[in-house]
Formats: C-alpha cells, structure tokens, sequence
C-alpha cells in the first residue's frame, strides 16, 4: 500500500515526478491541476466554476476541490494506494484529506516535498509556456501562483514535517536523476 503526497512551487516538477513514480509503484497520479484542466477544455459545470480563480493564479475554492479529490479517491484504481499531485494545498484540504483517511482507516506513508529555487523555477514555467500553451503560465499569473503558493502551502509543509511524515528531495538535474533520489528517500524513511 502506498498512499503519497507531492508537494512543492509551481515548476518543481511535480507533474514530471508523479508519472514517473506512478509506473514505479503502480498507483494512480491525480494531479488536481490535471482534473481541472480536463474540466475547463470540455466545459463542464466545474470547469466553468474554476476557471477564473485559475486563469488568475488564485486557488479554486476548497468546497470544489475536496468535494472532487473525495470522489476520485473512492475511484477502485486506488485500492492499492495513490499518489496526490498538488492536493493538499491549504490547511482545510489537509483536514479533509485526514478524514478521508480516517474514514478508510488508511494513513500517508510519505509526503514528498520537492524543493527547487526560485530562478530555476521560473525558467522552467517559462520554458512550458512555450510547450504546453498554459494560459497560466504568463510573468503576472506565474507570480501570483508563487505568491499563493507560499501564503497558503509553504505551511503546510512545517505540519507534515511535524508528523513525521515529509522526506525532502531536491528537485533540480536530470529527471531519472530525480525520481532515484526520490525512491532512495522513501527506502530510508521505510527502514527507519
Ligand atoms: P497545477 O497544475 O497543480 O499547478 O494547478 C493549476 C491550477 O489549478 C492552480 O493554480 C489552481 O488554480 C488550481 N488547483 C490545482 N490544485 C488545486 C488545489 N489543490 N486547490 C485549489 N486549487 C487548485
């Protein structure tokens, strides 16, 4: 059973990291952000609720988010565990994703926090502006996107580490690079 979290700025390489370890393990990747998306690209109702608070960099409001993240995780593909890709992003996802948990009598095994500087993000974020044609990847969104992130889920980061639960991985250099550093860190974490 494996049951993670990614965490970590716009541009860390979250998405890259969560595929790679959702072969590795064989658990599903939800990236809320992907969900999102998807919903924003065929207009359904939730799609046209997030789509501002997006377009401006701001979060989407925690009713939506928790009420999907709790749907997707009752999905069978996660009876063997999951691998969250930017959820929990506030203190009130974090409180629903403990009752969730509670509620399936399952607990986290770890929650990767992948670190990047700030310089090294930003060109990178300018970098999948040009590849992917995110709307919010533009200077003014990829800002705000920072300024939230470090406002509303920096903290959240000091609390899991309280619990025990975060490993920290570097986030820069290559990405088989990266995805090692991050299996060595769960085997240590396992074994201690
Ligand atoms: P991401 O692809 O993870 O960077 O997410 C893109 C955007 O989707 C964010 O800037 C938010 O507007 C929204 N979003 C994704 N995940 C969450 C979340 N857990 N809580 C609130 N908004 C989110």
């Amino acid at each position: 059973m494996m049951r993670l979290l990614l965490i970590g700025p716009p541009g860390a390489g979250k998405g890259t990291q969560a595929s790679k370890l959702s072969e590795v393990f064989g658990i599903p990747a939800i990236s809320t952000g992907d969900i999102f998306r998807e919903n924003v690209k065929n207009q359904t109702p939730l799609g046209l609720e997030a789509k501002s608070f997006m377009d401006s960099g701001a979060y989407v409001p925690d009713s939506l988010t928790n009420k999907l993240v709790r749907d997707r995780l009752k999905n069978p593909d996660c009876a063997n565990g999951f691998l969250l890709d930017g959820y929990p992003r506030t203190a009130d996802q974090v409180d629903e994703l403990d009752s969730i948990l509670k509620e399936t009598n399952g607990s986290l095994e770890a929650v990767i926090q992948l670190t990047a500087d700030s310089d090294e993000v930003v060109k990178r974020l300018a970098r999948r502006a040009i590849e992917q044609g995110r709307s919010d990847d533009t200077e003014d969104v990829i800002r705000n996107r920072m300024a939230v992130y470090e406002k509303q889920t920096a903290p959240l980061i000091t609390m899991y580490a309280a619990r025990g639960s975060l490993i920290m991985v570097d986030g820069l250099g290559e990405i088989d690079e990266v995805t090692s550093r991050i299996k060595e860190a769960l085997n240590a974490k396992n074994q201690s």
